[in-house]
């Protein structure tokens, strides 16, 4: 019986999850931005300001959806670290709002707008600390006022493994963070998602690009399968992870089928599977291109593993991943 890992129906939409307009500290306009994106063959935008939800429900047509959410940090307070989540409103309302911005008010003040009552920080007053604790109970409030909730750029924050691994509830990490890359930001997070996952953690992966100007756009997408691009159905899609991670290289298909995996991609350099918590060098496979060929394809058995994941490099060392199976629920 064939599992499909990426869905077998539905069309294909390019995504950008997170995205900062000159809502926050971003220099172009949300309209801007749609245009731009859509002009590179871009259909969904996630509009994720600083500690500001604003819904851009009027931006959405036939060929392109905007989700709308908001960014938020946690530091501490040395300023030496933080932690940065984005969450991304399931439906395209913006009814019962859980609040939960802490520095809701900033952004539209600074603009002079009037701040409305659901977005002054509901943790405004209360005792916030920078402690895996606290920041767990952001992300489970978000998430229980319908948000797809994101774990941001651990490298560009100053976190490592004791902080994030204390992180609990998020639905997906930031396994590419392309403006925090051109920054020169190690944020290419393959190491800290294997962490996570063998962590016992059962989160999707995502790239983005975090574009606050065209210097970080166009770097990191996030290709999600959905059945139409209606703002529903693309969510569900990211609750499912139907989507998959890319800087470049493209997967067509990922099943498993009669006890081995496949995956078939655009023509790349490499596919590589890793099998976390398989025994001593049982841990990864690989197919590799001749000099001047290319792969698009490759089948494995399954290896007794914890949760397996693929990955696949061009001739530009630019990587797609999958997200991470759970052998368990095979
Ligand atoms: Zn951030
Ligand atoms: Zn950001």
């Amino acid at each position: 019986m064939r599992k499909y890992l990426l869905p077998e129906n539905g069309n294909f939409y390019k995504a950008n999850l997170h995205l900062h307009s000159v809502i926050s500290d971003g220099v172009l306009t949300p309209e801007q931005w749609k245009e731009n994106y859509m002009a590179r063959g871009y259909s969904i935008l996630a509009y994720t300001d600083h500690d500001t939800f604003v819904t851009h429900n009027d931006l959405s047509d036939e060929h392109f959806l905007a989700l709308n959410g908001y960014e938020l940090g946690l530091a501490t307070a040395d300023k030496t670290k933080t932690c940065h989540l984005c969450a991304i409103r399931l439906t395209d309302n913006d009814k019962d709002m859980p609040a939960c911005l802490a520095e809701g008010a900033w952004v539209l003040e600074k603009q002079n707008k009037p701040v409305p009552k659901a977005l002054i920080g509901y943790y405004n007053g209360q005792n916030l600390s920078y402690t895996g604790e606290c920041i767990s109970r952001i992300i489970k409030d978000n998430v229980e006022a319908g948000f797809f909730v994101t774990y941001n750029h651990p490298d560009w924050s100053g976190e490592s493994y004791p902080d994030y691994s204390g992180y609990n509830g998020m639905h997906a990490m930031e396994i590419v963070n392309y403006s925090c890359q051109v920054e020169g930001h190690d944020e290419y997070n393959s190491m800290a998602y294997n962490d996570m996952l063998l962590a016992g953690k059962r989160i999707y992966c995502i790239a983005t690009d975090d574009a606050h100007g065209e210097w970080g756009a166009y770097g990191g997408f996030t290709m999600i399968k959905a059945p139409s691009l209606k703002y529903e159905d693309v969510t569900t899609a990211l609750l499912n992870g139907n989507f998959y991670a890319s800087e470049g290289p493209l997967i067509e298909e990922f099943y498993y089928e009669d006890g081995s995996f496949y995956i078939r991609t655009s023509p790349v350099k490499k596919i590589q599977a890793l099998f976390l918590g398989a025994r001593l060098g049982s841990k990864a496979k690989s197919v590799i291109a001749a000099e001047g060929e290319y792969v698009t394809e490759m089948r494995v058995k399954a290896k007794e593993a914890v949760a397996v994941r693929f990955t696949a490099v061009d001739e530009n060392g630019k990587r797609a991943n999958t997200n991470a199976v759970f052998t368990d629920t095979l």
